[in-house]
């Protein structure tokens, strides 16, 4: 299934999307945590707006440097267990919305990444039976100041900001991740053609090492890293990110006015 979270002006809905990425059926309430059932009305999609599928209940988990060539373009080594941030779930914004770049960077960069949706509370679970507490896949844009990932230390500000972290267009609960193609273009040119195959540390290891130390609560999301080709973005231009079997993504970048505290 592909769901989808999405307004039509109202109050967020939920969805069913079909195949071809155009019908929306919608279904009643929140699927994280109730049964779905259709509720019999329709929509196209391009007749309604998109938001981020979910909006993480508690955390971003976020993970460095999980593909070589990636880590090989940072001038750094792939860390021998995943390396983990977090992410306020106030960075989470959805497809087509603005990325706001505040006045304290002039370095920001995209990340394409395959992202892992959380479906019910858990700890300790073991990489063989991650499965079982995957609610499905989304599509993230880790977005990063570059400038103050450096001079920061921490990453809490880089990564972060608010609209730093677009998820979407929805979520695929049926797919397998093994060989998926990541792929970022910036106003249309690809800068990112990565395989999930590549990654370092895969889906279950990274779901046990995240659950080992954080319980993780439903909507809760885990960014997977990024493959190699990253670079900055500047104000005016468009990102798209897409997963294959999932989708694609855009949002324009925007400068935000200095002294404008949106
Ligand atoms: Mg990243």
């Amino acid at each position: 299934m592909r769901i989808c979270r999405f307004t039509t002006g109202e109050d967020p809905m939920f969805g069913l999307v079909d195949g071809a990425g155009e019908k929306i059926a919608e279904i009643s309430g929140d699927p994280l945590y109730t049964r779905i059932e259709l509720t019999g009305q329709t929509f196209r999609v391009d007749e309604v707006r998109l938001l981020a599928p979910v909006i993480p209940r508690s955390k971003v988990v976020g993970i460095g440097r999980n593909y070589a060539d990636h880590a090989a373009e940072m001038g750094s080594e792939v860390p021998e267990e995943p390396m983990m941030f977090l992410v306020p779930n106030t960075a989470v914004c959805g497809p087509d919305d603005p990325v706001v770049i505040p006045p304290v960077t002039d370095e920001v960069s995209y990340e394409a990444e395959l992202a892992v949706v959380i479906g019910r509370m858990c700890k300790d679970v073991a990489a063989e039976q991650a499965s079982t507490v995957i609610f499905g896949y989304t599509v993230a844009n880790d977005v990063t100041a570059r400038d103050l990932q450096r001079t920061d230390g921490q990453w809490a500000r880089a990564k972060g900001m608010d609209t730093f972290c677009p998820l979407g267009p929805w979520i695929e609960t049926d797919l397998d991740v093994g060989d998926l193609a990541v792929v970022s273009r910036v106003d249309g040119e690809v800068r990112q053609d990565g395989t999930t195959a590549d990654l370092v540390h895969g889906i279950g290891a990274l779901v046990e090492h995240v659950s080992a130390s954080f319980t993780l609560l439903p909507g809760d999301v885990i960014l997977t890293g990024t493959p190699a080709g990253v670079g900055l973005v500047e104000a005016g231009q468009r990102v798209e990110v897409e997963v294959e079997g999932i989708g694609a993504m855009s949002n324009p970048f925007v400068r935000a006015d200095a002294g404008d505290p949106a």
